[in-house]
């Protein structure tokens, strides 16, 4: 997975509704660029060089996939979208909203339409002071001081006061913990294990992830299949199980739910297609007994992806023994999950269509599947 950009924002509007103005942006920027990590108070600002309404400040810490020209992109895209016109914009005008990129993970940036650090930070209160809330002590990296000491040193003198009124954070509106255990299920390839990671860096969830890697007959399963299925299959439940076991069961007072790339069932289904049916009715009894143990998810996602896909995502990620897996073997693990899902009454399952929705790509697509999810 790409590194995250940790970048500083800051928010201003001095006409209308201005602190639905600062509320929208957030909402969008957490919608289309990166994870609203923390969020300052609102500060009003008398404005000066202009007859309007007082100024309301506040600043934003994001996490984003993106890089920070493509934030700025995204940023002058929101600002459009909130009604803010930049023609005849010159100068100091009222404007609904103003999104200045101040500091980012990525330094120093010094390009015609882009300069990080901001160039004006250290000349304005109106944004140390809610920059100083959530980033005292990240560093200028050219004037090497910390927001903290920047603020000290500022000589502009306007008031910058703190008002009784907050901005919202659009995570909030994802309740995912409500679920304490959610399993993202699919065929091989389908994304399971981005989607999971993502919503664990997103939330504060504890990640439980499979591990194919470690299983020494997978590559010859797929040189042999009949001869190392069942192997394969028992190598497998074992592992599901006892992970889930140690991991879900055990209390966990740092995370607020569990997120996990697979379900336990996915052994029987997978068996289903693998096995004889000797070994298949032999292998249902092992497994029956070890899944009453277990605990069952709060939320099953299914990840929907058509085969084409599949394949590709396969291809991609370039997992040599997986090469050779057929289309005819998806199309019927596709089936076998289904046919499960149909099966189960009490489990709270969700499918999503992920076939025409890239959530590693694009924030907007993983936002959708949260939305879906909630
Ligand atoms: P100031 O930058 O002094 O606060 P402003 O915010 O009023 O002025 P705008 O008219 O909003 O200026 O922006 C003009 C251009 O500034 C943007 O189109 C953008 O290309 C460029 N720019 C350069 N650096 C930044 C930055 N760090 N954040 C936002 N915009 C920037
Ligand atoms: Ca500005
Ligand atoms: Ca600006």
């Amino acid at each position: 997975m790409k590194t995250p950009n940790l970048v500083y924002i800051s928010l201003g509007s001095n006409i209308g509704n201005r602190l639905d103005f600062l509320q929208k942006a957030v909402h969008k920027i957490h919608q289309i660029i990166g994870e609203v990590k923390v969020i300052s108070g609102v500060y009003q600002t008398p404005s000066w060089g202009f007859e309007s309404d007082d100024f309301y400040n506040a600043c934003i810490a994001i996490r984003t996939f993106y890089n920070t020209n493509e934030v700025l992109d995204y940023l002058l895209q929101i600002e459009v979208n909130l009604g803010r016109n930049r023609k005849g914009d010159a100068g100091y005008h009222a404007r609904t909203i103003d999104l200045d990129i101040i500091l980012s993970s990525e330094g120093i940036i010094n390009t015609k339409r882009l300069i990080v650090p901001h160039p004006a930070v250290q000349d304005r209160k109106f944004v140390l002071v809610p920059l100083a809330e959530i980033a005292g002590y990240e560093e200028h990296p050219i004037l090497r001081q910390t927001v903290k000491e920047l603020l000290e040193n500022c000589t502009d003198d306007s008031m910058v006061s703190l008002i009784d009124k907050k901005i919202i954070n659009p995570k909030a509106h994802y309740n995912l913990s409500q679920f304490q255990y959610l399993t993202i299920e699919g065929n091989i390839g389908a994304g399971k294990t981005s989607l999971a990671q993502l919503i664990a860096n997103e939330f504060n969830a504890k990640l439980i992830l499979e591990r194919f890697a470690d299983n020494p007959f997978l590559p010859k399963f797929y040189e042999d299949m009949e001869r190392y299925a069942f192997p394969l299959e028992m190598s497998f439940l074992a592992d599901r199980y006892q992970r889930l076991q140690d991991d879900i069961a055990q209390l966990d007072l740092f995370s607020d739910f569990v997120v996990s790339d697979y379900d336990v069932f996915k052994s029987l289904i997978f068996a289903k297609v693998t096995l004889q049916e000797e070994e298949f009715a032999l292998y249902k009894r092992v497994f029956g007994v070890m899944y009453k143990n277990l605990p069952k998810p709060g939320m099953y996602i299914y990840l929907y992806q058509n085969t084409e896909r599949l394949l590709e995502n396969i291809k991609k990620r370039g997992r040599n023994y997986e090469q050779k897996i057929m289309p005819e073997y998806l199309n019927k693990i596709n089936k076998g999950y289904l046919q499960f899902i149909k099966s189960q009454s009490e489990l709270n399952v969700k499918i999503i269509d992920v076939s025409d929705l890239d959530f590693v790509a694009n924030r907007v697509d993983f936002i959708s599947i949260l939305n879906q999810i909630c």
